[in-house]
Formats: structure tokens, sequence, C-alpha cells
């Protein structure tokens, strides 16, 4: 085992990380621990755009971009994270600009500007253009130039290092009221190199997670095999708590059968979608802004169709996106790569053939609590000092109950640079704290459990499982049965886990014995989403429950907070005690949320 020492490490190397290490690196010792090559991180595969209220082609302003934040979310949106994030774009966006990053152009060289899921000009009047973006690889783009100026800034990455584990110590603390109470602070954590199969401990006094999202609990969706919630897992395994994770954005154009995302800008661009009998759907759904509805909406109203039997091809199972009235050189020019993925994956011309599209898993809304600074939070009321998370891993809650498209790669640069700064500035006024005794022994016991396990249990097999149950049952429809029928599922996948085997026992790039690790981690995140959706018995954003179909101000207009819980063992919690916390408001009361 090596022991490595640094001001601030930081977990994740996609938007989140890089942004918060470009940031912490001019400011103190920093590195950045990565599970894969940088490059490779998924913010690489967005596509459309990530917004700001530039108005470099329409009239706009970030109060209106809070409004719609704020809107689009349900309600559920932190108002003052909001406001933050609004205001703090424009400045992310030049931030970019400068770092080199080639956004596509107006003739008149301005950083052109689009259209988007429920971006609206003053307060939902009609579609604003405030993405910014480079043709549909607008993810690529910012991937590469702020690893370009990681680069510059000297920033030290170990690749291929899989955090496994975060080390915390607990100290006697005293709250403002006078209670006293045992605080957690940051320590460092552990990892596993992939490369030798060797445990590297790193103490720090500042730790970012940046580790991205969750999306392969489903089957169908737009997310890369890596994103499989171990940050939430080892913050959760922890007893840190968990907020609203039963809120996962299914989007809706997702390659009908396959989950591939098309991005959201062939409809910005002019797509319209159509059901069996040809008829724009969404005029019924979102009068106003139809096509451009939040995704919540827009998918929701595509599951509806299908249901009630007006879906497309041999099992009337999907709808179609069309793009047939846009002229080719346009589409080239603007959506290149995903039309691309149409001719590739379903042999769709979409130049003169509309494209099957069915809802995919996409995002996932809730993640570890921090505040505006990316602090992580142990409770409701206190900080765990030293510890910062950022990105889709995080729940500042900017996104409330369902995110606006282009609202993440904004998320991630905003609150990224945050965290950088304060992780930074934070480890400048501290000492590094001890280690714990044995401080690798928790992931050394998990490691050779699994490589030694001799079980009769398959990881695909179970992984298979999992993802059709949560496909099924944790889907755009949910109801007390699906959702009971999915958590008895997952536990008796659960109970397999503890009988798998791998069978590559070697030390070298043990790409077995990860997956049967990142498996832990999404039957653990499974397991959450899945409680948490339980005990929302109201329907709000990207949650839609049949049996509670109204939103319930009264009683939800609440945060959800998930703590592991051994006690906690009714046949609806599964060993997670369920609290809530209060949503931040400034200035919008909740409304009926019309489009
Ligand atoms: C196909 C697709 C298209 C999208 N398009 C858009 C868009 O146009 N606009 C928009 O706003 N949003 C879009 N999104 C959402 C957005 O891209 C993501 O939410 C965002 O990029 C997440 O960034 P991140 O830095 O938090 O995580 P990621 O970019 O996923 O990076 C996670 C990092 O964590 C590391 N990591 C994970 N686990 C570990 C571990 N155990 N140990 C060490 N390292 C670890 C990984 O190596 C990786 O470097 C899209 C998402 C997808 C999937």
């Amino acid at each position: 085992m090596q022991v490595h020492k640094y001001d601030v490490v930081i977990v994740g190397a996609g938007g989140a990380g890089m942004r918060a290490a470009i940031e912490s690196g001019q400011r103190a010792h920093t590195a950045v621990l990565t599970k894969l090559y940088p490059t490779r991180s998924h913010t690489g595969a967005a596509q459309g755009g990530m917004c700001a209220a530039l108005a470099n082609v329409e009239e706009d302003n970030w109060e209106w971009h809070t409004f719609d934040t704020v809107k689009g979310g349900d309600y559920l949106v932190d108002q003052d994270a909001a406001e933050v994030m609004a205001k703090e774009a424009i400045d992310a966006v030049l931030d970019l600009e400068k770092m080199g990053l080639p956004f596509n152009r107006t003739p008149e060289g301005k950083i052109d500007q689009r259209r988007f899921g429920g971006h609206t000009r003053d307060h939902g009047k009609a579609p604003v253009r405030r993405a910014c973006y480079a043709a549909d690889r607008t993810g690529h783009m910012i991937l590469q130039t702020l690893y370009q100026n990681c680069v510059k800034h000297n920033v030290e990455f170990y690749n291929e290092y899989y955090v496994l584990d975060l080390l915390m110590v607990e100290e006697d603390a005293v709250r403002e009221d006078g209670t006293p109470y045992k605080q957690k602070r940051a320590a460092g954590v552990v990892s596993y190199d992939l490369a030798s199969g060797e445990i590297h401990v790193f103490q720090a006094k500042s730790i970012v997670f940046a580790s991205g999202g969750v999306g392969k609990v489903f089957k169908t969706t737009s997310n890369a095999h890596t994103l499989t919630g171990d940050g939430m897992g080892i913050a959760f395994r922890r007893g840190l708590p968990l907020e609203d994770m039963e809120f996962v954005q299914f989007h809706p154009t997702g390659l009908a059968g396959l989950g591939i995302l098309l991005s959201e800008a062939a409809r910005g661009e002019g797509g319209i979608l159509r059901n069996a009998d040809g008829e724009r759907f969404m005029e019924r759904y979102a009068p106003t802004i139809k096509d451009l509805a939040p995704r919540d909406i827009v998918a929701r109203s595509m599951a509806l169709e299908v249901r009630e039997g007006r879906g497309c091809g041999p099992n009337k199972d999907y709808v179609l996106l069309d793009l047939t009235h846009l002229e080719p050189a346009h589409i080239d020019a603007k959506l290149p790569d995903i039309t691309e993925f149409a001719r590739t994956y379903l042999g769709v011309e979409p130049y003169t053939e509309p494209v099957p599209v069915f809802p995919t898993a996409h995002y996932a809304m809730g993640g570890i609590p921090t505040n505006i600074k990316g602090e992580v939070l142990q409770d409701n009321d206190t900080v765990v000092p030293g510890l910062y998370a950022a990105g889709e891993v995080a729940c500042v809650s900017v996104h409330g109950s369902n995110r606006l498209g282009t609202n993440s790669l904004l998320d991630i640069n905003v609150f990224g640079k945050r965290s950088g700064i304060y992780a930074a500035e934070y480890a400048k006024t501290t000492d590094f704290v001890e280690l714990p005794e044995n401080a690798e022994a928790y992931t050394i016991d998990m490691i050779e459990t699994v490589r030694t396990a001799d079980g009769t249990e398959r990881v695909a097999q179970i992984r298979k499982e999992l993802q059709d149950t949560m496909d099924a049952n944790v889907q755009v429809f949910r109801d007390e049965r699906s959702l009971t029928e999915a958590l008895n599922v997952i536990a008796s996948l659960r109970e397999r886990y503890k009988n798998i085997s791998v069978q590559d026992k070697g030390k070298r790039f043990n790409l077995d014995l990860l997956e049967a690790v990142e498996l832990g981690f999404l039957l653990d995140m499974a397991q959450v989403m899945t409680v948490a959706a339980l005990h929302r018995k109201e329907s709000r954003g990207g949650h839609f429950r049949e049996d509670f179909p109204e939103r319930d101000d009264e009683n939800f207009m609440l945060h959800s907070m998930s703590y592991l819980d051994p006690e906690a063992v009714t046949d609806q919690t599964a060993g997670i005690r369920m609290d809530t916390k209060p949503v931040v408001f400034t200035r919008y009361e909740p409304m009926v949320r019309k489009y």
C-alpha cells in the first residue's frame, strides 16, 4: 500500500472535476483521481449545449433563466442555488471561451445560441435562444478544453485509479443551539490502481467528489457503462445522506429500443414529435411551447401516446422524431453526430425518414447534498469540513425534480469552479487530519472478498435482472405495486450478489473484479432510488406516481434525504431511513406548471 499527500484530491475527471481542478490547481497542491482516462468521461458525450442568458441572439436575462429553472424543476429547486447558477452562467461560458473552446458563432462573430426545452422568454411566453453550443459535440469540446487547461496548470492526474472509500474522522462539535454532536471531517480516500491492482491511500485536506451519475441502474439509458453511482454509493455507505434520489430524468428522445441519445437540440432546431397518426401530439400537452416543453412532460406524453395505442412500428412501442422538413445542409451543420447515430444504429436516413424514439434514462437529479459552496452536508444543518461535491454526483438542488436541458453542462462548470475554489481555500486554513487506523482495511476486504468469491452467480446476470426490473417498475410511470415489486427483486439480487464469483483472479487490469464492485454500488443506489420513490406519495417533475397523480405541496414540498440505517427494517425501507429537508424559496411561489 502507498500513501500520497495532497492539499486537495478531486475524485473524477469529467467536466465538474476538471473545472474544479483548474481552480484548485492554481491555489493548492492538487491531484485528480479518475477511473477513466479524463477525456473518456461522460461529459464528452454531451451533445446539445450549455445555457447562459448571454442575450447574443434574442433578448434574455438571468432572472428569466432562474425562473425557468425553478419552474422546470417543479418548484423543488433551491432558489438561492438556481440564482447563483443563472447569474454565474454568463462568466462560465466566457471562461470556456477564453480557455479556447470553439463555440458555434453568429455571422457577426458572437457565440451563437439555440432553443432548448423549458427555456423561455419572459416567464414562459415563448421559447428563447439560450443554449451555447459547438454543433452537437458541446460536451466533447468542453472536456477537451478543460483537460488542456488542467495540463497547462500542472494538475496531477492519477488515471484509472478507482476510488472505493472515503475516509473521515469524527470530532466532538456543538451546534448553534448548544447541542453537542459528532461532526464528520474529511481525511482522505482509498483507491485501487487498475494497472497494478495495488491500493493507494490519498490523504487530503480537502476532497471534491465529482464522479458523475448512476444511469446504469437502468437498461435503457443514454449513460455510459461507467456511470455506476460509485461516488454516491461511497458517501452513502459512510453514513452521509443522499438527497432527492427518487428523481431520475428520462430523456424523451433515445433511439427506440437502444436508448442512445438524440439531443434535444434536434427539437431546438425545429424537429417535431409525431404519433402513428402523424399528429404533432405535443400541441395537446403543451400548447404554448409544444415539443420544447421540459423533458418530464414530453417523456410522459410520449409514454401516454404509446400506452393509448398511438405508438408506431410493429409493436406500437415508440413515436417518431421528424426532421424531414429541415434542410439537409442545416442538419449537417447543427446536428451532424446524432443524425449519424440514427443512420448507424437504426438504419434510418433523417433527411427523408422520421426517426423512431422513446424515453431513455438520462440524468440523476439527486445525489450528495451540498450547499452553494459545494460543501457536503452530513445532515440538514451541518457540513462535513473538507468535503465537497459537484456535478451529477451532487445535489445542490438547482434541478429540483426535473432538470432543464443544457443546465447540467452549466451546473458542472459553475459548481465545479466554486467547489474547486472553496476546497483550495479551505485547505490553506487547515492541517492534514490524521488518517484513521487501518485506513485501507475496508477496501482491501471488499476487493479480496470479491476476488476470492467462488459462488455460482454471475455479475452480468444480476446486473441484467436489476436493470430489467428498474426499467419495468421504476420508469416514467410508477406506483406502489411496481415500486414494491422492484424493491423485492433488488432484495433478492442483493442476496444473490453475496454468492457471485469473478473469473479473473489476477491483479493487473482486473476489470472483471471492478465490474463486480460497481454492481455493488448499483444495487445500493437502485434500492435508495426505489425506497425514496415509494415514500414520495405525490407526482412531481420526473417522478410520476399513478396512484398519486397530483403534486402535493402541502405534504411534499420538501427534499427527501436517505440515510443508511440498518435499524430501518420495514418492507418499505430496506435499511434506509427517510428524512426531509426544506426547499429554499427566494422569489418564486409555486404555481401550477403549464407550458
Ligand atoms: C449522452 C448524453 C448527452 C448529454 N447532453 C447534455 C447536454 O447537451 N447539455 C447538458 O447540459 N447536459 C448533457 N448531459 C448531461 C451531462 O453531460 C452530465 O450530467 C455531466 O457531463 C456530468 O458531468 P460530471 O463531471 O458530473 O461527470 P462525468 O463527466 O460523468 O465524469 C465522471 C468522472 O468521475 C470518474 N469516476 C467515476 N467513478 C469513479 C471512481 N469510483 N473512482 C474514480 N473516478 C471515478 C470518471 O472517471 C469520470 O472522470 C448529457 C448526458 C449524456 C449521457
